[in-house]
């Protein structure tokens, strides 16, 4: 029976590498496949998840952190793929060896498709992968968003959000160890610029924003490995949520995503 319950359960999460399982009753949609396959099957496995009973897995955009374990899973298990156009060229350029095309989908931003139940619509990112883009996941009862890799909030990534009761948000770095880090200088401007990732300052005033709109459920999600702490994140989310008077577990949850092992999942129901 379809209650229109979702769930989002992170199986890794960070610059490493990123999939995100999206449940419902009868459906399992998986969100990028960074990493190798066999990572990607181990953590589907530890969440009691067999890749065969995937419906489809969702490409946001073609950089290595979600498409690397994409060529062997792809041929391996044959689920429907969905990415964009631009998206497609990537994937095809980095496989060793082509899989079937009976599985190649081609996603269209604000045009929804159904996946066994579930409402998809894609929706276009500021990144700098042509094509990038973030997934919002409709059932009769709730709203979810997955978006990461996004440089800045733009108007179109923020009203794919509104109205979402549960969304995963890119909380890559913090601005303080981003510009006194290691990393060189042209890869600090590349990742604070307009082609790059979220920083946690900015995650932070989205996710007062969507909370005042009746968003109640945030997981932070593909943090640096080295421009970022889970408790440096979750803290600066923390303090603008309860800046605007929100109360933690009662007005919002607020989680991040592990980096390597699964997280428990945010659960609508
Ligand atoms: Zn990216
Ligand atoms: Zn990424």
């Amino acid at each position: 029976m379809n209650t229109g319950s979702i769930s989002i359960t992170p199986l890794y999460s960070g610059s490493s590498g990123n999939a995100i399982l999206v449940s419902s009753n009868e459906t399992k949609i998986l969100i990028d496949a960074g990493m190798s396959c066999k990572k990607l099957v181990e953590n589907l496995t530890m969440v009691g998840t067999n890749p065969f009973d995937l419906n489809a897995v969702l490409i946001t955009h073609d950089h290595s952190d979600h498409i690397s374990a994409l060529d062997v899973f792809s041929r391996k298990f044959s689920i429907p793929i969905y990415a964009t156009r631009q998206t497609w060229r990537g994937i095809h350029a980095a496989e060793r060896k082509p899989h079937s095309p009976a599985i190649d989908n081609e996603i269209i931003p604000d045009e929804a498709v159904e996946i066994g139940g579930i409402r998809v619509i894609a929706f276009s990112t500021p990144h700098d992968a042509e094509g990038s883009c973030g997934y919002r996941l409709e059932t009769s009862r709730f709203n979810v968003a997955v978006a990461t890799d996004i440089a800045y909030m733009s108007p179109t990534v923020y009203d794919h959000l509104l109205g979402c009761d549960g969304v995963l948000l890119e909380a890559n770095y913090d601005k303080d160890m981003l510009w006194n880090g290691p990393y060189p200088y042209y890869l600090k401007q590349r990742i604070a610029g307009n082609g790059g990732h979220l920083c946690n300052d900015d995650c932070a005033a989205t996710a007062a924003s969507l909370c005042k709109n009746g968003t109640k459920h945030f997981m932070l999600g593909h943090l640096s490995q080295e421009n970022n702490l889970p408790q440096v994140a979750e803290r600066t989310v923390l303090r603008a949520l309860l800046n605007e008077s929100l109360r933690r577990d009662t007005d919002f949850t607020l989680a991040v995503a592990n980096r390597y092992v699964p997280t428990a999942p945010m659960i609508l129901e």
